[in-house]
């Protein structure tokens, strides 16, 4: 079964893939596994990769949301692969998960050899650094498991050098850009200082596992839907004008355009 479960995820372009037992993962939501009623069983853990050619000094966002919202690429992924299994595996059952997971992904992703944990907190692989989405189907299948060490990176400290605002307000700019409501002066600076209309990659671009990536060729998706759809460069003027279908396809949609709007009005010199 894992090894048709890996073959059905190569059709999607996605390469990097391992089990555990579900014993073996931190359960953070027990709740979703009632919810498919898979009480034990395995864990497919896998990544996506979503890095476009678009540059850093081309952008105002984060690479994660240059392209389109990726929940709907797990969504039709899910969709499509979820009946096959249920089809071909009429006895277990199979569910999708991406983000909102029963089960700490991170965790679950280090243990299983995917990656090492880096000390901006995030999982890093060998092929695409730190630029993927964590996906898993979990069943009530027993699979083999590829437990092992969680390793972590090699605490270099580039990540926590290039962090452009600890030290000034203390706080991720990724995080800052999604706050509701008023900023202050000082994080109104941090948005504007470092052009930042929606997250933050700066900890992941000077990566050492990241420069390695992209020197090898490999960091950059080969899936199509995060090479379509483009949308690197923010202004006000553009969110003003997406439709609703369109901005509900954005990875910031869920913040809702009254705060990516506020963001790029203080880029632009236009807060009230
Ligand atoms: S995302 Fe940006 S602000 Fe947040 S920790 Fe990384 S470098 Fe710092
Ligand atoms: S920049 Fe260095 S310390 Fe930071 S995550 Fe990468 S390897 Fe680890």
């Amino acid at each position: 079964m894992l090894q048709f479960i890996k073959n059905e995820l190569a059709k999607f372009n996605i390469e990097l893939v391992s089990s555990l037992s579900l014993e073996e993962c931190k359960i953070t939501r027990p709740y979703l596994l009632e919810r498919c009623g898979i009480e034990s069983g395995s864990a497919i853990i896998f990544t996506v990769p979503y890095l476009t050619s678009v540059s850093a000094g081309e952008r105002n966002i984060s690479s994660y949301s240059v392209s389109r919202d990726y929940h709907f690429f797990f969504a039709n992924l899910f969709d499509t692969l979820i009946p096959i299994l249920k089809e071909m595996y009429p006895n277990n059952k199979f569910a999708g998960f991406t983000d909102h997971s029963p089960i700490d992904e991170i965790h679950a992703s280090a243990i299983s050899g995917l990656g090492v944990i880096g000390k901006n907190h995030l999982l890093i692989t060998e092929k695409y650094s730190s630029y993927i989405f964590i996906g898993e189907i979990l069943t009530d299948a027993i699979l083999p498991s590829s437990a092992g060490e969680i390793k972590e990176c090699v605490n270099c400290g580039k990540c926590l050098l290039a962090c452009p605002v600890s030290m000034e307000i203390g706080r991720c700019l990724s995080a800052l850009t999604q706050k509701k409501g008023e900023l202050t002066d000082s994080e109104k600076e941090a948005i504007k200082s470092h052009n930042c209309a929606w997250g933050c990659d700066r900890c992941q671009e000077c990566c050492p596992y990241t420069v390695k990536a992209k020197a090898n060729g490999t960091i950059y998706s080969k899936i199509a839907f995060f090479n379509e759809a483009l949308t690197p460069t923010l202004t006000s003027e553009l969110v003003e004008n997406m439709s609703d279908e369109e901005f509900k396809h954005r990875a910031y949609s869920w913040r809702g355009k009254k705060t990516v709007l506020r963001n790029l009005e203080i880029l632009e010199g236009k807060e009230k």
